[in-house]
């Protein structure tokens, strides 16, 4: 690959990046055609990073974990999508965490923050959707009633994903009626959910078009103690909100690296298929596609710098982790539709792995936040146009 913005990152970066790219190489397309075709989780190469400590980069080190910068963070994220791997099995573990960093107290942060440095507890589910809500949030019908010392949770999840690989969950729920609340934004709550022990949850996996651990969950009666609201009570949309620029960045990182694979794959290809009696690379019909991917990825890998910077800087970086994810998301979308273009008939079969990550990558112009909600926070958050829901 031609030089990209990693290529002028401090060395600590640097050798991270060496190190990720030496952890992937174990887990080859192999490792993940077969567990894409029965749709399995990718337990060993969790494992790995887990034990390399690449999934506590963003836990301070006085809790046991790695207290890595955001642009070291995005390096690891990135590295693994341009290496062929997929990091959706295990990237909120990376950040879920920071609600609790942030919000949670001097005792829940000294009991949670090392042993999920350690890897001995996986919080990488997160309960924020809801079947009836969507991205409207402030709708969720979830709630917590507080009951002596312990609050009784009733409703319904979807889309939560990982929930079946990991020993907590960050839930929020309305622990207000909406109509009660003093404010809009009020009401909800952040729980940690110990799934080892709660009873009266139901688990149901759904199947996707690509091979992610996601399900929906069900409340009926679950008890979480009261020592597990984080924060205050009420105040748990702006708790999920502030964790949301953490999100994006580390996502649109990895689109970065999706992107990359792409790019490097069908440069290689293009290189190598002779039709006609020479390469298709050197047809500009060909050529200019891979081109334009590779320009696009690199101004939106600008922004994902300018997003973590200002987010390292402790300065608000909500515009930019927006646009970030935004242009990011088109660029690994872009890439991976001119790889298709690029392979031909190849492009759809298995073993080249470019459909896997075809579909893999789709995802990311919905989720965490899909394109149309950034577009609309843009135009009323930065360029003061009407709020047009
Ligand atoms: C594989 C997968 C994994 C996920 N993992 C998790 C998870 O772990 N935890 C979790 O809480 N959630 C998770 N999600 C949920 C994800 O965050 C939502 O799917 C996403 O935010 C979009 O919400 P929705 O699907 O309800 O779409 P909706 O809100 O129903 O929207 C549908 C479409 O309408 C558009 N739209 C809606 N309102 C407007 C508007 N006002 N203006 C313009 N367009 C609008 C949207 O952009 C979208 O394209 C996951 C989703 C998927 C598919």
């Amino acid at each position: 690959m031609a030089a990209t913005v990693s290529d002028r990152e401090p060395d600590e970066i640097a050798s991270i990046r060496e190190a990720v790219r030496a952890l992937c190489a174990k887990f080859p397309g192999e490792y993940w055609r077969a567990l894409d075709r029965e749709r399995g989780y990718p337990t060993e190469f969790v494992e790995a990073l887990t034990k390399a400590g690449f999934l506590a980069a963003l836990i301070p080190e006085e809790y046991g974990g790695s207290g890595l910068t955001m642009r070291a963070a995005i390096g690891i994220m990135e590295e693994i999508q341009a290496n062929g791997c997929n990091g959706a099995a295990c990237h909120a573990q990376m950040y879920v965490m920071g609600t609790v960093l942030r919000h949670g107290s001097p005792a829940q942060k000294a009991r949670f923050l090392p042993l999920i440095a350690r890897g001995e507890l996986r919080l990488q589910a997160f309960g924020v959707t809801e079947p009836t809500s969507g991205t409207d949030t402030l709708s969720l019908r979830t709630t917590a009633v507080r009951d002596g010392s312990e609050y009784v949770v009733n409703g319904q999840k979807i889309w939560t994903s990982r929930i079946e690989h990991s020993d907590l969950m960050l839930l929020l729920a309305r622990t207000t009626p909406r109509e009660q609340a003093k404010k809009r934004t009020e009401g909800l709550s952040v729980f940690l959910l110990d799934l080892r022990e709660a009873k009266g949850l139901t688990i149901r996996p759904i199947r996707t078009m690509m091979n992610h651990a996601t399900t929906e969950v069900f409340f009926d009666d679950v008890r979480v103690p009261a020592e597990n609201l984080i924060g205050e009570e009420g105040q748990g949309f702006r708790y999920i909100l502030s964790g949301m620029n953490a999100e994006r960045i580390l996502i649109a990182a990895e689109c970065i690296g999706d992107a990359k694979w792409f790019i490097a794959k069908a440069s290689s290809y293009a290189n190598e298929r002779v039709v006609f009696g020479r390469e298709i690379g050197k047809n500009q019909g060909v050529q200019f596609p891979i081109a334009r991917a590779y320009a696009q990825m690199r101004a939106a890998e600008l922004m994902v710098q300018e997003a973590a910077a200002l987010y390292e800087a402790g300065r608000d970086c909500g515009a930019e982790a927006n646009m970030a994810k935004l242009l990011a998301a088109d660029a690994s979308w872009a890439a991976a539709d001119m790889c298709v273009q690029t392979f031909g008939g190849f492009g759809f079969a298995e073993e080249f792995d470019v459909e896997r990550k075809f579909r893999e990558t789709r995802l990311y112009q919905v989720a965490p936040i899909s394109t149309n909600l950034i577009l609309s926070y843009l135009a009323e958050h930065v360029l003061g146009l009407p709020r047009s829901y």
